[in-house]
């Protein structure tokens, strides 16, 4: 996609919108008074962001795993156009559209056997809610009230709303500050064995024993398929799903996969379940749902879990406003059809190839405490937490737009970037993680070492 001549947003206009946004806008996981600086964007377009100042940045992040095509994609812009004609929104309680039952359509035909039924809503954090109310409600229809408590992993990450936050890890989830608004679930250790390690039993013990000590109030496991995210962007063996589904079986409890995150290739499989082999009762995707175009989020699950909960009329308790909304619906359905239609999987086995070579040279710093790389995702994970005040604004120096977060320094960029430009993405990690090897001792960031992915 060729990029248009551009000139620079006028420098009095920047600054006085610069200011507006530093007075007044809020933004993630930050200070609200001495918020970290922020890069004013402009425009976007393929693997490119361009910032208000002229400069252009190669977008190493798809927007928090969202953005798989790239931006401003003439297909999905043409499909957002086309749905707009029609209507950009209608309630869904007593009516529905065709954007919504499409999309349902697809979304069956690709994700993992068994799942028959979909619930749209607004982000990955409500479509986790929505996934806990589910377990919950399947119980109660059960007359097994009691069981409603989760078991999560530690390491994980679900979403920032309450029920969502009460499965993240307990320590670097914010359970300290909303210690008193948040339920309590079990915590089995977090996987150990690496993606491509042979199995070692000793991972699921703790998984293991506590199912078999809380069975009698658990309603289900939740956890992130194969890759923990914003928890550590640690990639664990497939194995650890099959034990945890078998667990799931021989004990009676749901199996909640959120796919948010891994969803839709990422991991070089279309959804991460698929590298063990596995079904989840519940599962949750959004993020690159949209293509990244807009916000949107589902819940699927089995026809036996809505078949319970609805046994003598019972109803399912949720009904967002914007629930399937059509745009997102719409968009949604030809990011899909670009992606399953498209190679996507040479594409994403590229970028790992050339993630493996380009990040293999961060692995000579001593400041670095591993390189790994699963599908489209590079992660350099360092021995202390990098400083974002200094580091931020010298990967937009170097032309790239990566945001590490704590100690990692990753990569998870559109399936569609070049050669190239992923090459001048490696090397602006490599030369960032060579220069912090030169500094002595990056002292954590002010108010930015909690980030999501
Ligand atoms: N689950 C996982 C695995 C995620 O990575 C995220 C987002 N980082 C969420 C849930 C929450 O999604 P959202 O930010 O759209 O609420």
């Amino acid at each position: 996609m060729p990029t248009p001549d551009r000139l620079p947003m006028p420098a009095d206009t920047r600054a006085l919108l610069g200011q507006f946004d530093h007075d007044h806008l809020i933004h993630p996981y930050t200070s609200m008074t001495e918020p970290s600086p922020v890069f004013l964007v402009e425009s976007a377009s393929g693997c490119e962001l361009h910032l208000a100042d002229g400069r252009t940045l190669i977008d190493g992040m798809s927007s928090w795993w969202a953005a798989v095509h790239g931006y401003n994609h003439p297909v999905l812009n043409a499909a957002i156009h086309k749905q707009l004609e029609n209507m950009s929104h209608v309630m869904f309680g007593g009516l529905t559209h065709e954007p919504a039952i499409r999309l349902a359509q697809r979304l069956l035909s690709i994700c993992p056997a068994g799942l028959q039924k979909v619930f749209f809503s607004d982000s990955g954090s409500v479509a986790v809610e929505i996934a806990i109310k589910m377990a919950i409600q399947y119980w109660q229809a059960r007359g097994r009230p009691g069981k409603c408590r989760l078991l999560s992993l530690r390491r994980a990450y679900h979403g920032d709303t309450f029920a969502a936050m009460s499965t993240c890890d307990p320590v670097t989830g914010m359970h300290s500050l909303f210690e008193n608004n948040l339920t309590r679930q079990f915590f089995a250790d977090a996987p150990r064995c690496r993606f491509n390690e042979p199995w070692d039993g000793a991972d699921i013990v703790s998984l293991r024993r506590l199912v078999h000590e809380h069975h009698q109030c658990l309603a289900a496991i939740i956890l992130e398929p194969v890759v923990q995210g914003a928890g550590g962007m640690f990639f664990y063996s497939p194995q650890y799903l099959r034990e945890a589904r078998a667990l799931c079986d021989d004990y009676g409890l749901l199996l909640i996969a959120d796919e948010i995150a891994t969803g839709f290739g990422r991991t070089g499989k279309l959804f991460a379940c698929e590298h063990a082999g596995i079904s989840p009762d519940i599962m949750c995707v959004g993020k690159a749902l949209t293509g990244g175009y807009m916000t949107l989020a589902a819940t699927l699950t089995t026809e036996h879990v809505a078949a319970t909960i609805s046994q003598n009329g019972g109803t399912f308790m949720h009904g967002p406003t914007f629930m399937a909304n059509p745009l997102a619906c719409a968009v949604a359905d030809a990011s899909l059809d670009l992606l399953l239609s498209g190679p996507w999987q040479e594409n994403v086995a590229r970028i790992e190839q050339q993630l493996l070579a380009g990040l293999a040279p961060c692995r000579k710093s001593a400041d670095v405490a591993d390189v790994r790389v699963l599908g489209a995702i590079g992660v350099v994970e360092l021995r202390q937490a990098v400083d974002m005040q200094r580091v931020q604004p010298r990967f937009v120096e170097l032309g790239a737009w990566v945001r590490p977060f704590g100690k990692l320094v990753y990569l998870m960029p559109p399936y569609i970037i070049t050669a190239t430009q992923l090459s001048q993405l490696c090397s602006a990690v490599a030369t960032v993680v060579a220069e912090l090897g030169k500094e002595e001792s990056a002292q954590g960031s002010k108010g930015c070492n909690k980030g999501s992915t």
